[in-house]
Formats: C-alpha cells, structure tokens, sequence
C-alpha cells in the first residue's frame, strides 16, 4: 500500500507575533473555531474515497497554533481521521503547540485521542528577544508546558528555537540552545528568523536591532556543533534530532512523497497533482472553491523540485535514486552546473551522493537558484 501524510491547517491564535507571515486569525472564538472545524470534516470526507488505497502513515495539526482548538474539537478532528482513512498503527500524528496554549489537562486529551508528538515553539529562551518578536510567554512559561506535556505522556517533543532575532548574540542564542537541552527534547528546528513583507518587522526593518551577517553565521555553525556534541544529529538544513527521532511527516516533503493538506492555506501534492488553497477563511467555512494553484508538474520541474528538497538533506541526493526515479541522468542534468561548487567546497560529492557542506549550506538558497531553471524565480 502506498504511503500518505495529512495536514491540517489550524488558522487560529491567541495574538499575531510581529514577524509572522503564515495563516493565521488571532482571538477568534469557539464558535468560529467549531465552524471551520467542521469544514474541515466536510473535506476529510470529501476526499476519503480517493485515498483507500493509501495508509496514512503521519499527520500534522501545523498553523496557527492548533492547540488554541479546544481538546473536545481536536479529539473530533482525529476521530473523523480515523473513521474515513486507513490510519498506520505507528502513524507519527504532530501538533503544534505555543506555551501560553499548553496544559495538563489538554495535553491529556490529546494523548488520549491518539496525537503522540508535540511541537512547541519556543523562540528564545531571553524575554528581550521574545518580547522583540511579539511572543506573549517567557521561558518559564514554555518550561511548564514541557513538563506538563511530559507529564500527559508525551515521549516525542520537538522544540523550534530561531536565529537572528532582534538583541540576540551568539552568547545568548547559545543560553537558549542549553537550557532548551536542559529539558531533553528528542528533536530541535532552528530557523533563522525571515522578515516577511507587509508584516510590523517588515515596516520598522530599518530600526530592528538584528545580529549582523558574522555573528549569524557564528550562530549557525556554533549551534549545529553545540548539539551535535549533544547528541542532536542535523539531519536537514533546519533541523535536529536525537537518533530516530526525526520528523517523519516533513521528510515526507523533503523526500517529495504524497501528502493531502486540508483548510485554508493548506497545500498538497496527490496523485501527480500539486495544489494549493487561499487563505480565505469565511469562503472556506461556507464551502466556496478556495483551490487558488493547481497544476500537474512537468519531468524537468518534477526533477528541480527533487534536487531542491533533496539538497535540503544533509544525507543529499543520490544520483542512482534520482535516475530510478526520473529515468534520466543526474550527471547529464546538474553534474556540469554543480562542479564549481565542488571544486570550491560548497558541495560535497561522495560515490553516488551529492550534498552541501557546512558552509554550503549558508548559501543553499545561491546555489541552488544557479543550479536550477526555476531557482531564478524563487
Ligand atoms: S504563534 Fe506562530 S502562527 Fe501564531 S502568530 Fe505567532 S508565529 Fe504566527
């Protein structure tokens, strides 16, 4: 049986963060929640039928902040899963989690309807650097919800700490990394902070006091040594884990395997179709045709896509897999306009298997937009 992951887009929480571009309605209430909770049914069923040829093998609540849903709508949503897909026994099943929306009693409830991992985003463990960001918790707040988690049962935690935050050093981004370990979480994603536009930090960028390009490499290359020497293997440009712990569900994008994505802003890739949906959450809710992408990708883009997401792999792209995939050449395609990267160390070529360096990966967005035909667009 073939393989599926679902996401389900949770566009609600308790207040907008100053750097935040993704989908997300602050302070809504329970009703508006139940509405969309309840579109969200209507689609799981919708598209039930065409996937009992699959089994669904992860899930992922992502946002938003899905831990803002009250536990009985969460416990409904997975119910509903369960009832119309073939559902893995071992199926990684992730919420997102912000602390101030984390406790006990919820956590339980969530346990109990079958999620089995959490993923909490911390930011920083400085009150400064989260009161620049907008965050409305302290470390305090965030370490409670850790306990609170673990104490429902939750054994799989992944926390989401970022770089190149307004006052932050590389002193004090290497605090948060040690009392983030302090707490043992089995897996860590370290983003760097991007300011989008048409957010508050795109307005005042001028004014924002942010760590300069040197002391955001030093953090960079810091961090990935820190937990390495803590047992935090990276496994991908962003991301960390302790042996076996690894997020399944977005391997699933890195390695261009099938997912479905429900609700607004949700995106999927099924059936040799991509599509995408808007963010308008009152069309959805009624039921409108909110699809604003859709397209069957060509080889050649099929093929740049598998490069990009590979790449982001610290174990990279195989040649031999990539030729079973596609049926064609890897050598013929890239092997000429990767050489230079090579030969100055960016790239690194073992057997079969092209992947970035350490330093490669601080330019990874450069080479890949000179590698490849879309790249100049991205
Ligand atoms: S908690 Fe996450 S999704 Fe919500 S506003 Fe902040 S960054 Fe955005």
């Amino acid at each position: 049986m073939k393989t599926l992951g679902l996401y389900l887009h949770i566009p609600f929480c308790r207040s907008k963060c100053l750097y935040c571009d993704f989908c997300s309605f602050p302070r809504q209430d329970e009703e508006k929640m139940t509405e969309y909770v309840s579109a969200l049914f209507r689609d799981l069923k919708r598209y039930a039928p065409i996937c009992r040829e699959y089994v669904v093998d992860t899930v992922f609540f992502g946002g938003g902040t899905p831990t803002t849903l009250p536990a009985y709508l969460l416990k409904a949503l997975m119910d509903e899963i369960y009832q119309n897909y073939n559902v893995s026994p071992n199926a990684e099943i992730t919420a997102e989690c912000n602390p101030v929306t984390g406790e006990r009693e919820l956590f339980s409830r969530m346990r109990a309807a079958g999620i089995n991992r959490l993923s909490i985003g911390l930011q920083s463990a400085h009150e400064n650097e989260l009161k620049a960001l907008g965050r409305l918790h302290t470390f305090e707040t965030f370490a409670a919800c850790f306990a609170d988690a673990r104490a429902a049962g939750f054994d799989n935690i992944s926390v989401d700490v970022m770089s190149g935050i307004p006052h932050q050093t590389p002193e004090s981004r290497k605090e948060t990394l040690q009392k983030v370990l302090s707490l043992g979480p089995e897996h860590i994603s370290s983003y760097d902070l991007i300011i989008e536009a048409g957010t508050p930090f795109a307005r005042k960028r001028a004014t924002l006091p942010l760590p300069d390009e040197d002391a955001a490499r030093q953090m960079y290359l810091e961090g990935i040594a820190f937990l390495a020497q803590n047992g935090y293997a990276q496994y991908e440009i962003s991301n960390f884990a302790r042996p076996g712990y690894e997020s399944r569900h977005n391997l699933k994008y890195w390695n261009c395997d099938e997912y479905l994505g429900f609700g607004v802003a949700a995106h999927s890739d099924f059936g040799g179709e991509r599509f995408g949906n808007s963010r308008d959450i009152e069309a959805y809710i009624k039921g409108e045709d909110i699809t604003e992408e859709r397209g069957t990708p060509n080889q050649a883009e099929r093929e740049d896509e598998y490069v990009m997401l590979r790449f982001r792999l610290c174990e990279g792209l195989d040649t031999v897999a990539f030729e079973n995939r596609f049926g064609t050449s890897f050598e013929d395609a890239y092997g000429k306009k990767l050489a230079p990267f090579v030969r100055t160390g960016l790239v690194c070529k073992e057997g079969n298997r092209y992947f970035f360096s350490r330093e490669g990966m601080l330019v990874s967005n450069t080479i890949l937009s000179e590698i490849l035909d879309f790249g100049e667009q991205a």
